[in-house]
C-alpha cells in the first residue's frame, strides 16, 4: 500500500500552493518542527501542530520515505526566564519540569517521537559561529549596549515568506523582544548582551557575557542535524512571522543556499473565535481535559481530523463527536473478527480496493483529512450493511482488518481491539439487569448501566444476534 498510483502534493507557504512532494534525496525526509517553550504545560492548541506534524509524518511513512525529524526544546528565551524567576527556582530545573510533562504528553497523545530533540542551551556554540558569520558577512552588527542584531535590509529576500514589504522600514530601528507582529519588523536581536534581570542566566562567550535571541536556535539546531537545505520545515501559522522569516535570513545569509524546499503551517484552533493561546488565558492543556475523564484518544482524533489549513473552535460536543467516532472505527473491527459468511463477496472486494485508493488520494492532496475520513466511514457503513447481510467472508474480513490496521498506522486512533472476554461476575449480573430494563424500555437505566460496565473496560454491543461485549484494555 505505498500510493503508487498518485503523488503526494502539499500546500508550500512559500510559493503560496500546493506543490508536488520531492525530497532531495529519493526516498528520505529530513523535516524540522519547532518544538515547545518549556515555560508551562503545553495547551491543546500547541497539540494541534504537533498533532498534525504527526499525520503529515506517519502519512510520509505510510507512502515509504524513511523519516529523519528534528523537534527544537525552547529551553531558554524571555517567557522561561521570567517564569523561572517568578518560582525562583533555576532555569534549568524549571525547564526540565516541563520537558518530562511535555514527553508525557505527548505518548498519552499517540504522537510519534522525534529521532532528535535538541535543547537550545546545549547548542550555544554553533548558534556562536552562526552569529560571527553573520557579522563577517555584514549581516549582523553589535549595538551600542552589546547585543548583536541581524540588519534584516541587508538580506534582500527578507519578508520572503511572510509577504511583507519592508521598504518602509527605517533602517536601524531594532526590536530585543523574542516574539513581535509583523508591524513591528524590525533589525531582531541574535545575541542579547547580560541584564542585571537575566540574573545567573548567561554564557560567557567571544560575543561578550549573554544570551542568545530565540530565533538563531532553530536555525543553528536544524542546521546541525539536517544539513544546510532539507526538506520539509513545519510550525503554526503564527510561527511564519517573525520566527521562521528570522530562520530564513539566519541561514541563508550564511550558507547562500536555500534553507528549506517545503514550509507547511497550520492553522489554529481557537475558542470561541479567538486563537486558544496562553496569553488569552482562554487554554486547556491536556491534564485539564484529562482530570475531566476524557480519552486523550478522543482528543486526538478532534484536533486531527480537521484540515490542517483551516481554523476550527474547540468545544465538549465536538469532543463528545470525535470519541463515538472513533468507537464507530472499532466497532467495526470488532464486527469483522465474528464474520463469517460461506463465500466472498464480489461488492466486498470491490468496496475494499476502492477505499485504499481513496485514501490515498485523499490524503496525498496536501492531507485532506476530512475527505479521508468522509471516504472512510462510507466505507464502514456500506460494509457493515453487507456484514448486516451477511455478506462477509473470514477471508474478507481478515482483509480489511488488515487495510483498517495500516490506515490506522496513519491515524494512530483504533489501536488494539480485543476479542470477546471472559467477564466478571458483577459484570454479568449488570449485563442481565441491563436486559431486564431494555425488556421494559426503560432506556435510561439501560444507558446508565452500560456506563458503568464502560468504566470497567467493557464494552457492551447489541447486535441482531444479541449482546456481545468485549474488553477496552488493550
Ligand atoms: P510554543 O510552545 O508557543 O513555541 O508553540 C508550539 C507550537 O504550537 C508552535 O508551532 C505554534 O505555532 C503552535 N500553536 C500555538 N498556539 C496554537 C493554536 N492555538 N493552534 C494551533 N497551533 C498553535
Ligand atoms: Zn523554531
Amino acid at each position: 500500500m505505498t500510493c503508487s498510483e498518485s503523488s503526494l502534493y502539499l500546500f508550500n507557504t512559500l510559493s503560496r500552493k500546493k506543490e508536488k512532494f520531492s525530497p532531495i534525496d529519493k526516498g528520505k525526509v529530513r523535516m524540522y518542527t519547532c518544538g515547545p517553550t518549556v515555560y508551562d504545560y503545553a495547551h491543546i492548541g500547541n497539540f494541534r501542530a504537533f498533532i498534525f506534524e504527526d499525520l503529515l509524518k506517519r502519512w510520509l511513512e505510510y507512502r515509504g520515505f524513511k523519516i529523519t525529524h528534528v523537534m527544537n526544546i525552547t529551553d531558554i528565551d524571555d517567557k522561561t526566564i521570567k517564569r523561572s524567576k517568578e518560582k525562583k527556582i533555576s532555569l534549568e530545573k524549571f525547564t526540565k519540569y516541563y520537558l518530562k510533562g511535555f514527553f508525557e504528553d505527548i505518548k498519552t497523545l499517540n504522537i510519534k517521537p522525534a529521532d532528535f530533540y535538541p535543547k537550545a542551551t546545549k547548542h550555544i556554540p554553533e548558534m556562536i559561529i552562526l552569529i560571527k558569520n553573520l557579522i563577517k558577512n555584514g549581516y549582523a552588527y553589535k549595538s551600542e549596549e552589546k547585543s548583536v542584531y541581524y540588519a534584516i535590509k541587508k538580506f534582500e529576500k527578507y519578508g520572503k515568506l511572510s509577504n511583507l514589504q519592508i521598504n518602509n522600514l527605517k533602517m536601524g530601528s531594532r526590536i530585543k523582544l523574542d516574539e513581535y507582529e509583523k508591524d513591528q519588523a524590525q533589525d531582531f536581536v541574535l545575541w542579547k548582551t547580560w541584564i542585571p534581570e537575566d540574573g545567573e542566566v548567561y554564557w560567557e562567550t567571544e560575543l561578550g557575557k549573554g544570551r542568545p535571541g530565540w530565533h538563531i536556535e532553530c536555525s543553528a539546531m536544524a542546521m546541525k542535524y539536517l544539513g544546510e537545505t532539507f526538506d520539509i520545515h513545519c510550525g503554526g501559522v503564527d510561527n511564519i512571522f517573525p520566527h521562521h522569516e528570522n530562520e530564513i535570513a539566519q541561514s541563508e545569509a550564511v550558507t547562500g543556499k536555500p534553507f528549506v524546499n517545503y514550509w507547511l503551517h497550520n492553522e489554529h484552533l481557537l475558542v470561541e473565535g479567538r486563537k486558544m493561546s496562553k496569553k488569552s488565558g482562554n487554554f486547556y492543556t491536556l491534564r485539564d481535559l484529562l482530570k475531566q475523564n476524557i480519552d486523550p484518544i478522543a482528543i486526538r482524533f478532534l484536533l486531527l481530523s480537521t484540515h490542517y489549513r483551516a481554523q476550527f473552535n474547540f468545544t465538549f460536543e465536538a469532543l463528545e463527536s470525535a470519541k463515538g467516532a472513533i468507537e464507530r472505527l472499532k466497532n467495526f473491527v470488532r464486527r469483522l473478527q465474528d464474520a463469517d459468511a460461506p463465500h466472498k463477496d464480489v461488492k466486498v472486494e470491490e468496496l475494499t480496493n476502492n477505499i485504499k485508493t481513496k485514501f490515498c488520494n485523499t490524503l496525498d492532496d496536501d492531507l485532506n483529512v476530512s475527505g479521508m475520513l468522509a471516504v472512510l466511514f462510507d466505507f464502514v457503513r456500506e460494509i457493515n450493511n453487507l456484514l448486516d447481510m451477511k455478506k462477509v467472508s473470514k477471508e474478507s474480513a481478515k482483509k480489511i482488518i488488515e487495510t483498517m490496521k495500516k490506515f490506522d498506522t496513519v491515524l494512530g486512533v483504533i489501536g488494539k481491539v480485543d476479542v470477546e472476554v471472559s467477564l466478571p461476575k458483577e459484570a454479568l449480573i449488570l449485563i442481565k439487569q441491563r436486559e431486564e430494563a431494555r425488556k421494559i424500555k426503560n432506556w435510561k437505566r439501560s444507558d446508565e448501566i452500560r456506563d458503568q460496565l464502560k468504566n470497567m473496560g467493557i464494552i457492551i454491543e447489541d447486535t441482531p444476534q444479541g449482546i456481545k461485549w468485549y474488553s477496552e484494555k488493550s
